[in-house]
């Protein structure tokens, strides 16, 4: 058994503790969480928090880092990432993706929500060194592919044997036929959803006006512009409404999402916490498109916000503290508390992993060491060391 103090114990689920204490079990199992110092085994200068749930990432495609040019915005990632993905050897990729996890779980990362187009990345989730989600992301505008493109998902996650589901990538690939198809399988096996939604404003205009940046960027691809969808109507509010209620579902990036789009939602179901999760990942918005969500509005309407990392294709490390030093940089009024919230608690509510997200008696969250902080805030020079 450990006696782990620290300046502040952050439990997320509850107010933090000045000077509390933390007992755990050999196998990291929380035994009791005191406020009095006395009788501690270890003592750290710093705060202690849970271990971190990073809710998008895509591991495979680790072998992408420092590979695509920054700030090129949505469509110019996308073609970036098309010509460059295939272009190394299996070894390669396969290294990346274990030195990928290896930086989570230094991170402090415990759970990941992750996103896979094929199976490179299996063999590592089956050693189970981290809890794994995986959405199995499928993608076609075409209705006459729908069937073929959801077989396909359904033969890949049949090689999948840790936690995983079919999910669509992003309203602007998809078809009305595809989605309905996806919600059966949610349906048939009570899943969760994920999708990347309002990541440029290409996207809105796609869907709005069928014309735009990422209009002109796909029928300069080649794409048949019949099969982009023009609902007038935002990508949001286009393919919502197509996606299961009942599931939970993360809508990823959020960069471009309005008041507007909020008070849809709260229109079209029956409040913005029903089953909606809101996943930002602030490093990669700055690094493809030089923006941050609107993170007031969705404190605001207090929305269930969680955060990823993304992949290392578009972020400069796969580290949920350094996510958390963006949004303090650009929203310093966001209290760590609230930050520690996303990081940890609401991603685990999302995940279904109920052991993790918040330092309870019970529970075997991991335990982070947030050092070099401000008093109960993080700074520039914070570094987190995973204590369990
Ligand atoms: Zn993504």
């Amino acid at each position: 058994m450990r006696k782990i103090s620290a300046d502040y114990i952050f439990p997320v689920s509850s107010e933090p503790i000045k000077n509390g204490v933390v007992s755990i079990s050999d196998d990291g199992t929380i035994l009791a969480v005191e406020s009095s110092i006395s009788g501690a085994t270890e003592h750290y200068s710093g705060i202690i928090c849970p271990g971190f749930i990073n809710t998008h990432c895509h591991l495979e495609l680790s072998h992408l880092r420092s590979q695509v040019s920054e700030k090129k915005g949505i469509t110019g990632f996308i073609k970036e990432i098309i010509e460059k993905r295939t272009a190394f050897s299996e070894g390669l990729i396969e290294r990346c993706i274990v030195d990928a996890e290896a930086e989570m779980i230094r991170n402090g990362i415990v759970a990941v929500a992750d996103i896979s187009n094929n199976s490179s990345t299996f063999k590592q989730k089956e050693k189970k060194n981290l809890y794994y989600h995986t959405f199995i992301e499928i993608f076609s505008m075409d209705p006459s592919k729908a069937e073929e493109t959801i077989e396909k998902g359904k033969k890949l996650i049949a090689e999948l044997t840790t936690s995983g589901s079919i999910s669509p990538h992003a309203p602007y690939t998809m078809s009305e036929e595809l989605l309905a198809l996806i919600n059966n399988v949610a349906e048939e096996n009570n899943s969760i959803l994920t999708i990347h939604n309002q990541e440029s404003e290409g996207e809105n205009e796609m869907f709005l006006t069928n014309s735009g940046v990422m209009f002109n960027a796909f029928k300069e691809m080649g794409i048949n512009t019949n099969l982009m969808r023009k609902t007038g109507k935002n990508s949001l509010q286009s393919t919502l409404k197509h996606l299961h209620k009942a599931k939970k579902t993360l809508l990823v990036h959020n960069t471009f999402t309005s008041k507007e789009d909020l008070d849809w939602i709260k229109s079209n179901r029956s409040n913005l916490k029903s089953q909606l999760y809101f996943c930002t990942c602030p490093n990669a918005n700055l690094f493809i498109e030089n923006k941050l969500p609107d993170y007031k509005l969705f404190i605001e309407e207090n929305a269930t916000i969680t955060i990823g990392t993304d992949s290392l294709a578009s972020n400069w490390s796969l580290s949920i503290l350094d996510e958390l030093k963006t949004i303090t940089k650009y929203c310093p009024e966001i209290p760590l508390q609230t930050l520690l919230i996303w990081a940890t608690k609401n991603g685990a509510e999302f995940l279904g992993q109920n052991q993790l997200g918040s330092i309870e008696k019970g529970k075997k969250p991991g335990l982070n060491l947030l050092k070099n902080v401000d008093g109960i805030s993080i700074t520039e020079k914070t570094e987190v060391v995973k204590l369990a």
